[in-house]
């Protein structure tokens, strides 16, 4: 009996991965077509500067509308873009959409709002990406002040090319986040190397600040590296009214998270951008009333 059990154990895994892998495969072929098709559309999920308690930035998060399958997340579909080199067109256009957009909101008499954009490892060790954001200025007109972009952790595994990469960059006029701060297992001594502008703290941390002082250990801990090497600092995945009072009181710069808003297309932003200032404006008004 044992001999035949195993055997079809076997079996289910297999079929079980081949179909996982053929999923993937049936994906990556219509990301392919997804740009040209029309299909990726960009959010962007308002950040209040907390000082002014006024939307002074925003983060582009790429959409992917399957014509068949519906919305795919980018949890799912980045991945296969990074595996199959589609990343590169894809963070092209990513990259060009979310300046034209920012320029789009300045016509349209909205105070100036900066937008920060997403890399990808690819993106860094592809032919000339220097070169390529400097075009999409020119071409857009966006004062590169307007434009952060996005780093992670795990792109630090080449510390000279990063370095050069992200000085070339810097040197554009633009500003470097390092996204997912603090999820990264890798040393804090590119912090030296890098010419990097902002820390996003990880939602991760963000969303335990209340229910674990070893996660609010490193909130602070965060925003002390921070303080003294004079970053900006964006936490992620604020929900709750606690979270945000605890960073007010922790003198955080910046916060994005569903408590403020979840990302939105940029039509919404900009029709309702009186009614997200009204938003904060009550947010933190009660935090100030239970202090
Ligand atoms: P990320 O860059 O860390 O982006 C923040 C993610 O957290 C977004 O997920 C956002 O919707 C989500 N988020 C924001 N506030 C909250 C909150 O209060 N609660 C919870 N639960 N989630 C919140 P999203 O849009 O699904 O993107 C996931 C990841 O996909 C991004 O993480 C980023 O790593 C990647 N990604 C998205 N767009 C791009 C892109 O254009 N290029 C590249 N290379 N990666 C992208
Ligand atoms: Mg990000
Ligand atoms: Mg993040
Ligand atoms: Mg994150």
């Amino acid at each position: 009996h044992e001999a035949h059990k195993t055997p079809t154990r076997i079996q289910f895994y297999e079929s079980s991965m081949s179909s996982r892998m053929t999923e993937r495969l049936l994906l990556e072929n219509d990301l392919h077509d997804a740009l040209a098709n029309q299909e990726l559309f960009l959010e962007y999920q308002p950040q209040l500067d907390l000082q002014t308690g006024q939307v002074k930035s925003v983060e582009a998060l790429v959409r992917w509308k399957h014509p068949k399958k519906g919305w795919i997340s980018p949890g799912v579909f980045i991945p296969i873009a990074e595996e199959s080199g589609l990343i590169i067109p894809i963070g092209q256009w990513v990259l060009e959409t979310a300046c034209k957009q920012v320029k789009r909101w300045e016509g349209a008499g909205l105070p100036p709002i900066k937008v920060a954009v997403n890399l990808s490892l690819g993106q860094l060790f592809q032919q000339n990406l220097v070169g390529m954001i400097h075009n999409v200025l020119e071409k857009t007109q966006l004062e590169p002040q307007y434009l952060q972009l996005e780093i992670t952790e795990s792109m630090t595994i080449n510390i000279d090319h990063m370095t050069t990469i992200l000085h070339q960059l810097k040197a554009l006029g633009i500003t470097i986040a390092v996204d997912d701060f603090g999820t990264g297992y890798s040393s804090l001594s590119y912090l030296k190397d890098f010419p990097i502008d902002c820390l996003k703290i990880d939602r991760s941390f963000v969303q335990k600040i209340q229910s674990s002082s070893t996660d609010k250990a490193l909130v602070d801990t965060i925003l002390s590296v921070a303080k003294h090497l004079q970053l900006k600092v964006v936490a992620e995945g604020i929900e709750e009214i606690e979270q945000l009072s605890y960073l007010i009181t922790s003198n955080c710069d910046t916060v994005q998270g569903f408590l403020f808003s979840k990302p939105i297309h940029p039509n919404i932003l900009q029709e309702n951008y009186q009614t997200l200032h009204e938003n904060a404006k009550s947010i933190l008004d009660s935090i100030t009333a239970i202090k």
